[in-house]
C-alpha cells in the first residue's frame, strides 16, 4: 500500500462541528480514511507522520466565485483586451497557482473570457497545472446587451438560453453562470444595478436545462425584481444579492437558495478602486447590500464565501477579507468558517469536499492555533495539504 499521511495530535475541525476537537487525522490514496482518538493513529515505518500539537486542522477553503482571467487591478477587463488570448491564458494560470499556499484548495470561477477557466480546469484535473479544484463556469449566458458584457454569450428567448446551456456543457462547463439583472463593474454606458435583464420565463428554461444536465446555475442578480425571478425560477445560487425583498429572502429559506453575497468588493469599489462609473454605482449600493445580507441572515438563508477575486480591487487571492467582512456582516465565526468550507461544499453539489470526515479528499488547511479565536490566523497557513502531499509555505 502506498504511504499514508498521519497528521498526529492536532485540533481537528471537520466542517461543522460548533469547535474543534483533539484528534489524528489519517490519509491514504487521496482521501481522508479516518478520523480518531488523539496518539491512537497506528503507522508504518513507510508513512508520513506529521506532529500537530498546538495546530487546527480544517478542510482546505473553498472560494465561491472567482474570476481567474482577472488581475485584481482597478480596471482588470483593459488589461486583457490588451493582453489577447495567450497572454491571458498565462496570467490566469499564475492567478490559479496563487490559492493553494492560501490553503484554497477549491474555487468556483463565474465567467471569463474564450474557454480559459474550464481550460485551467481540466489543466488542474490533469496535472498539468498545480492549483485548486476549479468548477468553471466559462461563459456567461446573458440576454443581448445584458450585464457581463466581455465574456457573455447573447441568448434570448427560452430557446436560445437552452442552447447557450447546452453550448456550455459541451465544452465542459462545470456549472452555469447567468446574469438576471445589471451590474456594478460592467458596460460603461445604460447598465443599472437595478433592473432586471433575463426574464423569468427565460431563468426558469435556464435552470431546467442545466439541471437536467447535472449542473448548478449561478446567478448574478443584484436588484429586488431580477432577484425575484432568479429565485422563483430556481436558481440554485444567488451572486451579490443586493437588494433583498422581506418575500424573497422567505422564498429562499423555504427553497434553500444559497446567497453569495461578495460583500468586500463593493466596499473596495465604493473606496475607489474601480472605474469612476462603477465606483458611483458601488457607493450607492454598498449599505443597501449589508442591511440585506444582514436580513438574509437572520432570516437563516444559507450563505457562502466568495470573492469575486480577480474583479476592481480584489486580488488572488483574497478570501480570509470575504471570511472577516461576512462576519461584520452578522454571521458568526462558526458560520463564516463554514461559508467557505461545508456550506460551500454543498452549495456546489461537491458534498464530499469542505469536510474533514472518512472519503473526503485529503485537501486540507492546517493553522498554528486557534482560528476559532482569531480569524486572522487564516491568512497564514503552517501548512496544506492537496492531494495529501503536505507542503510548507
Ligand atoms: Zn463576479
Amino acid at each position: 500500500m502506498a504511504p499514508a499521511l498521519i497528521l498526529r495530535d492536532g485540533r481537528v475541525w471537520d466542517g461543522l462541528a460548533t469547535e474543534p476537537r483533539p484528534a489524528d487525522v489519517v490519509c491514504e490514496d487521496g482521501v481522508v480514511r479516518e478520523v480518531t482518538a488523539p496518539r491512537s493513529a497506528r503507522s508504518g515505518p513507510e508513512d508520513l507522520e506529521v506532529d500537530l500539537a498546538g495546530c487546527t486542522v480544517l478542510p482546505g477553503l473553498i472560494d465561491c466565485h472567482v474570476h481567474l482571467v482577472w488581475d485584481g487591478s482597478p480596471d482588470p477587463a483593459t488589461h486583457v483586451d490588451q493582453d489577447g488570448e495567450q497572454l491571458t491564458t498565462v496570467r490566469a494560470a499564475e492567478h490559479a497557482r496563487a490559492y493553494l499556499p492560501a490553503g484554497i484548495t477549491t474555487v468556483r470561477d463565474l465567467g471569463g473570457n474564450w474557454d480559459i477557466a474550464v481550460t485551467l480546469a481540466r489543466a488542474v484535473d490533469r496535472g498539468h497545472l498545480d492549483g485548486p479544484t476549479i468548477v468553471a463556469a466559462g461563459q456567461t449566458v446573458i440576454m443581448t446587451g445584458g450585464h457581463d458584457p466581455f465574456w457573455g454569450i447573447p441568448c434570448d428567448g427560452p430557446d436560445e438560453v437552452v442552447r447557450g446551456v447546452r453550448g456550455q456543457v459541451a465544452k465542459g462547463a462545470g456549472v452555469i453562470k447567468t446574469a438576471a439583472t445589471g451590474g456594478v463593474y460592467g458596460q460603461t454606458h445604460g447598465e443599472e444595478v437595478g433592473a432586471s435583464e433575463l426574464t423569468y420565463e427565460e431563468l426558469a428554461a435556464l435552470a431546467h436545462e442545466a439541471h437536467r444536465r447535472g449542473r448548478r446555475v449561478a446567478a448574478h442578480a443584484l436588484g429586488e425584481e431580477g432577484v425575484r425571478n432568479a429565485v422563483r425560477a430556481g436558481i440554485d445560487t444567488i451572486e451579490h444579492g443586493v437588494f433583498l425583498a422581506d418575500d424573497v429572502i422567505e422564498d429562499m429559506v423555504r427553497r434553500g437558495t444559497v446567497l453569495c453575497p461578495t460583500a468586500e468588493v463593493y466596499r473596495r469599489i465604493a473606496d475607489g478602486q474601480a472605474p469612476e462609473y462603477a465606483v458611483r454605482k458601488a457607493r450607492d449600493v454598498v449599505e443597501a447590500h449589508r442591511r440585506s445580507v444582514a436580513r438574509a441572515i437572520e432570516a437563516g438563508v444559507p450563505v457562502i464565501a466568495g470573492t469575486d477575486a480577480g474583479a476592481p480591487g480584489m486580488a488572488h487571492p483574497s478570501l480570509v477579507d470575504e471570511i472577516t467582512t461576512l462576519r461584520d456582516y452578522g454571521l458568526s465565526t462558526l458560520q463564516a468558517l463554514r461559508a467557505a468550507t461545508s456550506t460551500a461544499a454543498d452549495a456546489l453539489g461537491r458534498p464530499a469536499a469542505g469536510r474533514v470526515r472518512p472519503g473526503a479528499p485529503a485537501d486540507l488547511l492546517l493553522v498554528d492555533g486557534d482560528p476559532f479565536t482569531d480569524l486572522t490566523l487564516l491568512r497564514r497557513p503552517w501548512g496544506v495539504v492537496r492531494h495529501q502531499r503536505l507542503r510548507r509555505p
